[in-house]
């Protein structure tokens, strides 16, 4: 921002483009109101420039225009407009509140950045107002969507400014905004943040990228072409209703493919897609029916999002068919309204959401608000904090099912234990087992998609610090470091009192799994394993010995653990014993 003293104000005339988009969806009486905070903001700039040398009224007017868009409403558009005044002018919150209202006030601060401490680095300077900023985003949505449309208008005109901070806001666009928009289904501002992000950060790659597209958009027209006349043809012929869009794939995602894929640019065959779109859920199926009919679908290649929709709401089929000159063409499927959601997300069907269920969008989105919320609680300072919710950024997903049938969306990489803490915090801190698909696992297991996961819990046990290598997830990093902040050592006063530990022997088949199914029903009779150890020097063919040091309350449940125990079809034998266990005599003879 530049400030000019002294230099006559041009007349500018009424935002003519963002009152007509209003008039679209808004009340006169609204559009008036968002008009003072327009004359407001204007007054408010006066004599200050952007680095391009535009007014400065034309940046919060940009913003207003992008949120129009959407169809927010007028306490959001007058938001935007107003989204600079406190940070670069001289009002007050005070005065935005006498004037406008506290909601209003409240989003404008929320995207307001914090004035650097002194002795703050830049690096704590940017995590302290990120943080009030998503905290700020967890009460009202509303801020998230003004704060990325100004980033949005700010990388449009970032090539006005200085280079190194050029590549430092491309490089947060990247980091933060563009996940955070993909995280709450904003898919089409998602794809244009990375995009003009990649630009800058990378203006070489971008180019060479951008004209090879250019060129293949040539040379690959007549197989687009070809296959979008046999998709229409074919819809209707199995009275099928449909608009189909062709889509050439965002420069970003290709780049992404090429460096994840190690391919060539003429190597990536999909640079088009297309999208089917009809007027409901059962014609999505009967589209994908009739177009597997057309062309051989992939094996392994169909995804049915609409059954198991994705984390941030979205909804479609996906497939890949092989089409003509046997080149694959991706398809998406979608009904009107998931089509809305798939493009603008929670910012879909803003206006009427009161009268109406909340969407899954909606609800996936409160979710992860309250787990940021959730988060920040016990995070120790805001750097920490930004970890955890980078971490929680990470576009790719698994599926995985509670024994109930739950659908839990989790990071890919995510393990058994990042599936109990999203479960629920009090199954992560005193899980000790895991079943997945029916079969015993270690909780540091990785999960795949269609895993059922079964936890297995014991009041006893507590989270210790070798479990934060195996967890991918920020609530189940920040559940764990929490735990041991405050509850210091591996905690259990009161809980001892009452056990004994006891030395048990038991003598099983050698055969894989056996001493998971004993830890499983140990951990069933809530008993602490205290010490394992194996006799591997007997007959190593037929059987082994184990040796457990476990805490129980009193003889009747230790009669119950060795009942339990010998129910297990490859446990031989075992008993209680006063010894040392073979391996310690060994040890120490
Ligand atoms: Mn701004």
């Amino acid at each position: 921002m530049v400030e000019r003293e002294g230099v006559a104000e041009p007349f500018l005339p009424e935002p003519a483009r963002l009152k007509e988009l209003l008039a679209t969806y808004l009340k006169s009486d609204d559009i008036d109101r968002i008009m003072q905070a327009y004359w407001f903001s204007k007054e408010a700039h006066r004599g200050q420039y952007r680095t391009s040398g535009a007014h400065y009224i034309s940046h919060p007017l940009a913003v207003a225009e992008t949120l129009a868009s959407w169809c927010l409403d007028a306490q959001a558009i007058s938001a935007a407009l107003l989204h600079d005044v406190m940070e670069d002018t001289q009002i007050t919150k005070t005065q935005i509140v006498a004037q406008f209202g506290e909601t209003i006030a409240d989003l404008v601060d929320g995207v307001s950045k914090l004035g650097r401490i002194e002795n703050q680095s830049w690096e704590e300077a940017q995590a302290d107002s990120l943080r009030k900023m998503l905290l700020a985003m967890a009460h009202d949505v509303r801020v998230i969507l003004v704060k990325l449309a100004d980033r949005l208008h700010n990388m449009h005109t970032l090539e006005a400014v200085r280079p190194d901070k050029r590549r430092r806001v491309a490089r947060e666009t990247m980091d933060i905004y563009a996940p955070i928009a993909n995280r709450l289904g904003l898919n089409t501002i998602y794809q244009e943040l990375q995009s003009l992000a990649f630009q800058h950060l990378y203006p070489m790659r971008y180019r060479v990228l951008e004209k090879a597209l250019r060129l293949a958009r040539g040379n690959r027209r007549e197989v687009v072409d070809k296959t979008m006349d046999a998709l229409r043809k074919r819809l209707p012929k199995c009275h099928v209703q449909a608009e189909v869009l062709g889509r050439e794939k965002h420069l970003f995602s290709i780049y992404r493919k090429m460096r994840e894929k190690r391919l060539t640019f003429s190597q990536v065959l999909d640079l088009y897609g297309f999208r089917v779109i009809v007027a409901d859920v059962p014609t999505c199926y009967l589209a994908l029916g009739a177009l597997h009919g057309l062309y051989k679908p992939v094996p392994g290649k169909f995804k049915d999002y609409i059954a198991i929709p994705k984390a941030n709401g979205y909804q479609s089929l996906h497939t890949m068919l092989i089409g003509p000159y046997g080149t694959p063409v991706e398809i998406q499927i979608r009904t009107t309204d998931m089509h809305h959601v798939a493009e603008s997300g929670v910012a879909s069907h803003w206006l009427y959401k009161d009268g109406h269920p909340l969407s899954e969008c909606q609800r996936t989105t409160h979710e992860w608000l309250q787990s940021l919320i959730e988060m920040q609680s016990i995070s120790k300072d805001s750097t920490e904090f930004l970890e955890h919710v980078k971490i929680d950024l990470f576009p790719a997903e698994v599926y995985v099912f509670t024994p109930h049938g739950r659908i839990i969306s989790l990071p890919r990489g995510a393990t058994s234990l990042d599936f109990a803490y999203a479960v629920h915090t009090d199954i992560g801190n005193h899980c000790v087992a895991c079943r997945i698909n029916y079969e015993s696992m270690s909780l540091r297991s990785e999960l795949k998609n269609g895993d059922c996961v079964e936890i297995i819990t014991a009041p006893q046990t507590s989270p210790n610090p070798a479990w934060l290598s195996y967890v991918r997830t920020g609530k189940a990093r920040s559940q764990i470091r929490n735990f041991l902040k405050t509850k210091p050592a591996v905690h259990w006063e009161s809980d001892i009192q009452d056990t004994f530990e006891v030395k048990l022997s038991i003598v099983t088949e050698n055969c894989k799994g056996v001493l998971a199914r004993i830890a499983t029903v140990m951990a069933e009779e809530g008993v602490n394993i205290t010490d394992v150890s194996m006799d591997d020097t007997g007959d190593r063919n037929k059987t082994t010995t184990l040796y457990f040091s476990v805490q129980v309350t009193n003889r009747r449940h230790l009669a119950s653990i060795l009942r339990r125990v010998r129910r297990i079809v490859e446990v031989v034998r075992i008993h209680r014993t006063r010894e040392r266990s073979l391996i310690e005599k060994v040890k120490n003879p």
